[in-house]
């Protein structure tokens, strides 16, 4: 009789121990923030398999398409008729708009000069966080539920670093590549510049890359900056990509303008053209060894300086005024340090706008509308 109860009485606190280690575990997740890792997650494309991709190759004549199923098997196809109609059932984006870039690659414009732009939303530091930038761009209008460009005439800025951290760059890219081409057969424009992690990344800086994309570019048998080299499509495009661009009377720029750019007596077209022609490819020895090189890609030039926001820097109102007058502007707007939310400084003349997108919580867009500046948020 004894055994029994005590046998019954294990048989009760095995099942209590059962019921807790099923329970507790749902329980915690309620208050905890869930921050999925995306790398065992279905991927964004309309074929769930997909987990990477797609790396087209510019062999010249044909292309090569690889990517990544299920995070581990390597798919390879060479495009023909068939395969690339195949494409936008898998990528959900028609492989025309590889060819037709490469058909016509985009002639590199180093002046960046725009105006009687009259609709605009600016966006920065992505950092691969896919899910927040749709909803971003959804919330504001610039794209649809289908992820297509619904923003007519609208400018979209891109201010730099989509590259690092996050574990969703390459769809980001893609997407991008897209929008660019619908934005310009509807009138409007994608402007991406290039940020401090697109430099980095260009030039085999793998500081910052998720070792997830590193793992990608080992399954594909290359390296990681192999992936945006010059052979690949997504490399050729990102070498047209600016650095400073003027919109109205707006200086956008991934990190700032500091004081020795004028002083240096620079304007934006030379330094679009120096970042396109002398920097990106260059090993660091050759940068440092030209001081002009030196300070545009070093932590006082356009993709790194964060002087308006450091006490002790010495920034004041007075330099910041001689940087307008010297680009003939009324507004600096850019990324790189990160803020709570977008925000205004020095009277509304500097705009932060990188919104720490990059911790994978929220994140806010600038809106210009005819000349008034606000917030827009994800609804
Ligand atoms: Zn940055």
């Amino acid at each position: 009789m004894e055994i029994i109860r005590s046998r019954s009485k294990h048989y009760f606190l095995y099942l209590l121990t059962l019921v807790l280690i099923l329970i507790l575990p749902s329980c915690q997740k309620k208050d905890a923030v869930r921050i999925p890792d995306l790398r065992f997650t279905p991927g964004v494309y309309p074929n769930k398999d997909i987990t990477d991709g797609p790396f087209v190759f510019d062999n010249g004549n044909w292309h090569t398409v690889k990517w990544i199923e299920k995070n581990s098997t390597v798919i390879e196809k060479t495009m023909n008729e068939e395969n690339s109609a195949s494409f936008e059932a898998d990528f959900g984006f028609s492989y025309d708009l590889v060819n037709a870039f490469l058909d016509e690659p985009f002639q590199i414009d180093y002046v960046q000069e725009f105006s009687n732009v009259k609709n605009l939303v600016a966006i920065s530091d992505i950092h691969g966080q896919y899910e927040i930038f749709i909803s971003l761009l959804r919330s504001n209008n610039v794209i649809d539920e289908y992820n297509n460009w619904s923003f007519g005439q609208g400018h979209l800025v891109v201010n730099g670093d989509v590259f690092d951290r996050g574990k969703r760059v390459t769809e980001i890219l893609w997407m991008l590549f897209k929008l660019e081409y619908q934005a310009k057969q509807a009138g409007g424009k994608l402007h991406y510049l290039l940020g401090n992690h697109e430099v980095m990344v260009l030039n085999n800086d793998l500081r910052y890359v998720d070792s997830q994309y590193l793992s990608t570019a080992e399954k594909l048998g290359t390296s990681y900056n192999e992936l945006y080299s010059k052979r690949m499509v997504i490399g050729q495009w990102l070498r047209t990509k600016p650095v400073i661009v003027k919109i109205n009377d707006m200086i956008f720029n991934h990190a700032g303008i500091s004081p020795d750019f004028v002083d240096q007596n620079l304007n934006p077209e030379m330094v679009n053209r120096l970042f396109l022609e002398n920097i990106i490819d260059a090993d660091s020895r050759t940068i440092d060894k030209d001081p002009l090189l030196d300070f545009l890609a070093g932590s006082d030039g356009p993709v790194w300086y964060r002087g308006y926001f450091e006490d002790d820097d010495g920034f004041s109102v007075v330099k910041l005024n001689s940087i307008l007058k010297h680009l003939n502007s009324h507004y600096i707007i850019v990324g790189h340090t990160s803020m709570e939310g977008i925000k205004f400084y020095y009277n509304g003349k500097i705009i932060a706008i990188d919104s720490s997108i990059k911790n994978g919580m929220t994140g806010e867009v600038l809106i210009y509308k005819e000349g008034v500046f606000s917030v827009g948020t994800i609804i």
